[in-house]
């Protein structure tokens, strides 16, 4: 049997590298609460990112449900089925209802035009999600939330250095959130952040984080712990330096990818946007079943034969679940383009050290 190509590989900054700021991690004797590589990244981030304030998180999950606690989100907020299920969760922790609106098959980013239809007295916020690292249509999204007053938090975890026009998508909405967890584009093993647009907002996160806690004896609110050690730091710290070269490998690879299948009848996939730096974090493909002749999870488990491991990312959709299937926004009638896209889905192997002939593997096994 031939190795595996797995769908995703973590970014492993060089050991000796790491070993030498383990190194001054020990000598310090400062293990956590904002020591100095925890500094030093929160900086970089903000400048690599283009963004003013970055608050790293110990994951991508906790700045989600953070970012609804500093909002005092309530009542009801308007969200997209096709994602990974920490989304959704969020909304479910802070006690609020989600609100499922179809997503656009062109982008697979929640339809703006389906947001205002959705929104209800209660309806407090939006949190849409920018699948793929696909921007959302970030201005159709904002006229609405400022027509209804309504606050806007972006699931940014796919969308590490992604930009529009030279600006970070970052910067959109209230609050967006990053996941650092070892399968995406930039990892610090487990790990996150928080994007905000002022001083006195990072203030008020930076306590969340870390209990409540404005000083000494002062607690401001009810806070979590979400604090990243200084190893985890210092790795970051390190993958930054090699992230460039990494989101380029991916571009490569979907470059190559894009070549062998455009031919591929009933096969689909995403060219870029006009204008948008991407960062290639996932490469899906779509199977039309008619026109392939086979179906996505017959295409899908042929692979897995072949030991391709593909994922079926998202699938199945966040409405389908147990918690989440009651709600009257899960109707599969609500939500049809979602349920097409999570039906017809594979995310092939994407990560910067795919070889040749491992794509060559993974393109023969989709030719037939
Ligand atoms: C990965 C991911 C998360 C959760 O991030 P963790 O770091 O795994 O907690 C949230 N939302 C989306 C869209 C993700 O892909």
């Amino acid at each position: 049997m031939a190795d595996k190509i797995t769908v995703t590989s973590p970014l492993l900054p060089n050991i000796d590298d790491f070993y030498a700021l383990l190194k001054q991690v020990w000598d310090s004797k400062w293990i956590t609460n904002n020591g100095s590589f925890h500094k030093q990244l929160e900086q970089e981030l903000a400048a690599y990112l283009k963004v003013p304030y970055v608050s790293l998180f110990t994951n991508g999950t906790l700045p989600l449900i953070t970012a609804l606690q500093a909002l005092h989100i309530s009542g009801e907020v308007i969200t997209t089925p096709y994602s990974f299920v920490a989304t959704t969760h969020a909304l479910w922790w802070n006690g609020i209802k989600p609100v499922f609106v179809d997503i656009d098959p062109a982008t697979g980013n929640i339809d703006p035009n389906r947001i205002e239809e959705a929104i209800t007295s209660k309806t407090s916020a939006i949190m849409p999600v920018h699948v793929y690292g696909k921007p959302c249509n970030t201005k159709r999204i904002q006229e609405i939330a400022d027509k209804y007053s309504l606050r806007v938090i972006y699931d940014a975890a796919h969308a590490f250095g992604v930009e529009v026009n030279g600006k970070s998508i970052l910067n959109a909405g209230d609050l967006s959130t990053l996941s650092f967890h070892a399968t995406k584009v930039y990892n610090t093993i487990e790990g996150g952040a928080m994007i905000m647009h002022d001083e006195q907002t990072k203030k008020r996160i930076d306590y969340l984080k870390n209990f409540g806690f404005a000083n000494e004896t002062t607690v401001v609110g009810p806070g979590i712990n979400s604090k990243v050690d200084e190893v985890r730091a210092a790795y970051g710290l390190l993958n930054l330096r090699q992230v460039d070269a990494a989101i380029e490998a991916r571009h490569q690879v979907a470059i190559t990818y894009r070549e062998a299948l455009r031919s591929v009848k009933g096969i689909t996939f995403f060219d870029d946007m006009p204008g948008v730096k991407h960062n290639y974090s996932y490469f899906p493909i779509f199977v039309n079943a008619e026109e392939y002749g086979l179906t996505r999870d017959e295409l899908y488990f042929k692979m897995k034969e072949q030991n391709v491991l593909g994922r079926r990312y998202f699938y199945p959709l966040i409405s389908t679940f147990s918690t989440y299937r009651g709600l009257e926004s899960s109707r599969p009638a609500n939500l049809p383009n979602a349920h097409k896209m999570a039906d017809s889905v594979i995310c092939l192997p994407m990560h910067h050290s795919l070889l040749k002939e491992d794509i060559e593997r993974v393109v023969e096994c989709i030719y037939q």
